[in-house]
């Protein structure tokens, strides 16, 4: 029998189509802009490299050398062991205890991210996600036609969660608690009494925790806390963690999830290992630098944090010098939820305000809904990645554009 073919005999499948990525989104006009030749300052996507940040140089020449040798094979499924011992023992110096059968070489964290949500959740399933989010997590959870249940990221209180709240939220029907720290897009760092209240909480109700640290060495002052450390021997916790930022190398595609307490999810760990499988591998050469990353001392990364605080000081008193914007200070990660006062102005959300400010001054921000925040809360992310006199004149931009609004 022939099919009938109108558009929608063509048409994409269901589960996309509430599939969205803000942060992308919202830079095809900025696209069309470059595309007759007009620069525009783009501070919408979290990729070091643009802003000359480079990934280490010993990571690099391990990468070349591994082009050299064995690069050109596929690798276990679950990606090189020697990258894996390199993982396991790293976890081990920070109080992790993982075999190197609890990780899984991905293409980036995403990658891992995507796994674990196909891996664990069924249609209907409830996932407590923060609000704001990195988009990522609300995509992923929609196409496995899962719930994203929100618990709120407060400003009031440095964008950190209140476990009451999240305790609340919890169903019969939830699955996995997502955690984001040092979190995308407030740049909050989670401190221990919260983890382990967290953590206390998801053992009891018997909830799985997903642990997104890919920013975890871009702390301003002070340790970063491991989720997993607080799981004790009754939590799983998969934590993802990746080269792309810590080690500013996002194109490379190599990140990682590792699982805590693997023992008491066997037929997760059963079914990552099925997908890993089916998918092949992660590409080959970047897991050859994966050992040398995690033995870096830590004055690779001085400069980096030096030049990140210095960028995010100008950013946190030039923004809250501006009359109708404010900000927060992020202790971690490159960004910062601004929030414009739109009763100031004649803009009717947030977008509408990134729009104009991308027509009037060809400057890149995401707008806060793109990340769960309310259009009328007039929360804007920024990623302050470009080096201070770009910022200033940025900042001043966003000035100028203001009181030209009013
Ligand atoms: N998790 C968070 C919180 C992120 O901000 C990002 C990228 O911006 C990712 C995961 C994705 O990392 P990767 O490049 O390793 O896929």
């Amino acid at each position: 029998m022939k099919r009938a073919r109108g558009t929608s005999g063509y048409g994409a499948a269901k589960r996309i189509h509430d599939y969205s990525y803000a942060i992308l989104n919202i830079a095809a006009l900025a696209g069309q802009y470059e595309s007759t030749g007009e620069p525009v300052i783009r501070l919408n996507i979290g990729d070091p490299t643009l802003y000359g940040f480079e990934p280490p140089p010993e990571l690099t020449r391990a990468c070349i050398a591994a082009f050299g040798r064995d690069a050109h094979s596929y690798t276990h499924s679950c990606g090189i062991l020697p990258a894996r011992e390199a993982i396991a023992r790293d976890a081990a110096f920070r109080g992790i205890e993982l075999t190197t059968d609890d990780i899984v070489i991905t293409s980036g964290a995403t990658e891992a991210a995507d796994m674990l949500c196909t891996a664990m959740l069924n249609p209907g399933d409830e996932v407590l996600c923060p609000s704001p989010c990195y988009p990522l997590y609300a995509a992923l959870i929609s196409r496995q036609e899962a719930v994203c249940v929100s618990y709120t990221l407060d400003p009031g209180s440095n964008w950190l969660p209140d476990p009451l709240e999240i305790e609340q939220l919890i169903t019969p029907r939830t699955r996995l608690l997502i955690i984001i720290n040092p979190n995308n897009p407030t740049g909050a760092i989670y401190p221990a009494d919260l983890l382990s209240a967290l953590a206390e909480i998801a053992e009891r109700h018997g909830i799985l925790c997903l642990a997104d640290e890919v920013y975890r060495k871009l702390i301003y002052s002070g340790a970063h806390n491991p989720f997993a450390t607080f799981a004790g021997r009754n939590l799983p916790v998969f934590t993802l963690e990746s080269l792309s930022k810590n080690y500013m190398a996002p194109g490379w595609r190599t990140g990682w999830m590792s699982i805590t307490n693997s023992r008491l999810v066997p037929d997760i760990r059963l079914a990552l290992q099925k997908l890993a499988e089916a998918r092949v591998c992660a590409p080959a050469a970047p897991q050859f630098a994966i050992p040398d990353a995690l033995s870096l001392q830590y004055d690779y990364l001085l400069p980096v944090i030096n030049k990140l605080r210095e960028r995010r000081d100008l950013t946190v008193k030039m923004i809250n010098a501006i009359e109708g914007l404010s900000c927060g200070t992020p202790e971690g990660a490159f960004y910062v939820m601004a929030k414009v006062d739109l009763s100031l102005y004649p803009f009717a959300s947030d977008e509408e305000f990134i729009v104009e400010l991308l027509r009037k001054k060809r400057i890149l921000c995401v707008h806060g809904s793109g990340f769960g925040t309310e259009p009328g809360d007039g929360y804007f992310r920024i990623v302050y990645l470009p080096d201070t006199s770009t910022l200033e004149r940025v900042y001043n931009d966003f000035e100028d554009f203001l009181r030209h609004c009013r």
